[in-house]
């Protein structure tokens, strides 16, 4: 019944019940498909989920929500943004599609997250925003950051496409210390609308921007111009098309009730990989500052230099026995079209490329079985023991 694609256990699988299912079936009999009542729920409950006060907008991905927080704060042609090249190509091709220059910036070695003591030597005058990733759910030292960005008059925008729900230094990611915070609800994101995304932020001018920019620039949106009885419509500038349905959002709602009981489960998992794999020539992932939270998106592991075969060898090997692992990620300066557009290569980036070359992801979704959890922990225990 596990079997996905042919493993035993995959990499990741959406943790959906028949509540999800009924919510996307009323919504569809209400006759309001896309952005309404759904949305603005879900951009309220989000908001309270974050300890309200904050501004929450949803689209239809934290890449266009990414490029949209970014354009509102003004970013474009010959600005500077700085991120971590242990990312999604998503971050970066933000910044590009907006007409500004990614540079990306090398890792620390424990985190994984891009380290803040490297961020001033990437700063030049042309740089205007500093863009970190909370990867695989730990969260980057967002003091070290907001420091550098005060002390340069930099802007912070965050991709949280993996940090929900975290925290760092007391302050839970997205609650408004950034411009902006983008969050992903992608498929294998901790909370799922299919495809999906929020852009939170303290600001109101800010997110009134954010709001309209998502959709196409205009004014004030289809729902409020049909229940404000009235056809008029401004388009104030240039917009995307990024605004989410309410399918997916009724969806979102579900979710969104159940993601503290789905993080629960996966600190649970976390908790076991870390006690069934601690005496192995493993790295196993750096924990949380006392009193932050990691969402626990991820579970990225790294062989030590005594495993007597390589990175690659291993995932085989845990395919084999039924264990689907990934890699989080290839650094985007690996990529054919950042070495193109950069002109950057691996001497830049020592940190990433010692770490690319020992990590993989284990498999860590809260609809995993305790079976499940046993079955990968074996699989490893049975290469390295
Ligand atoms: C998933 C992801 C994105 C993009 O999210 P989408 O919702 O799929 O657009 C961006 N950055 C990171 C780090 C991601 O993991």
């Amino acid at each position: 019944m596990t079997l996905l694609m042919g493993y035993r256990v995959p990499q990741s699988r959406a943790d959906i019940t028949e509540e999800e299912i009924d919510a996307v079936a009323q919504t569809l009999r209400s006759g309001w498909l896309t952005s309404g009542p759904a949305v603005r729920d879900f951009e309220h409950a989000f908001s309270d989920y974050l300890g309200g006060g904050i501004h929450a907008s949803a689209t239809n991905s934290a890449t266009l929500g990414l490029i949209t927080a970014l354009k509102a704060i003004g970013i474009g042609p010959g600005d500077e943004v700085i991120t971590t090249t242990n990312t999604f190509t998503a971050t970066a091709a933000a910044v590009h599609h907006l007409g500004g220059t990614p540079v990306l910036v090398d890792i620390d070695s424990d985190t994984l997250n891009i380290e803040p003591n490297r961020i001033e030597a990437a700063i030049t005058p042309r740089t205007r925003a500093l863009v970190p990733v909370h990867l695989g759910g730990l969260a980057c030292d967002m003091d070290a950051i907001h420091d550098i960005a005060t002390r340069h008059g930099l802007l912070v925008v965050e991709d949280a496409a993996h940090a929900l729900p975290a925290s760092s230094r007391g302050e839970t990611v997205g609650a408004g210390r950034s411009a902006a915070t983008v969050f992903s609800f992608y498929a294998t994101k901790s909370i799922t609308t299919g495809e999906g995304g929020m852009i939170t932020c303290g600001d109101p001018a800010l997110a009134e921007r954010i709001k309209r920019l998502r959709l196409h620039g205009i004014s004030s949106d289809a729902f409020n111009r049909l229940n404000g009885n009235t056809w008029l419509y401004d388009v104030t500038e240039a917009g995307f098309k990024a605004n989410m349905t309410d399918i997916a959002a009724s969806i979102g709602l579900v979710q969104l009730r159940k993601l503290d009981a789905m993080w629960q489960r996966r600190n649970d998992i976390a908790r076991r990989y870390y006690e069934g794999l601690a005496d192995l020539p493993l790295v196993l992932p750096a924990q949380p500052l006392p009193g932050d939270r990691h969402a626990r998106h991820l579970f990225i592991v790294r062989l030590l230099p005594e495993v007597p075969f390589g990175r690659d060898q291993f995932i085989a090997s845990m395919a084999e026995l039924g264990v689907q692992c990934s890699v989080h990620y290839t650094p985007l300066h690996r990529h054919t079209v950042w070495q193109t557009l950069l002109d950057v290569d691996g001497r830049d980036f020592p940190v990433a490329e010692a770490v690319f070359a020992r990590s993989l992801s284990l498999p860590l979704f809260s609809a995993m079985t305790d079976d499940d959890v046993s079955t990968v922990i074996e699989a490893v225990r049975s290469l390295l023991a």
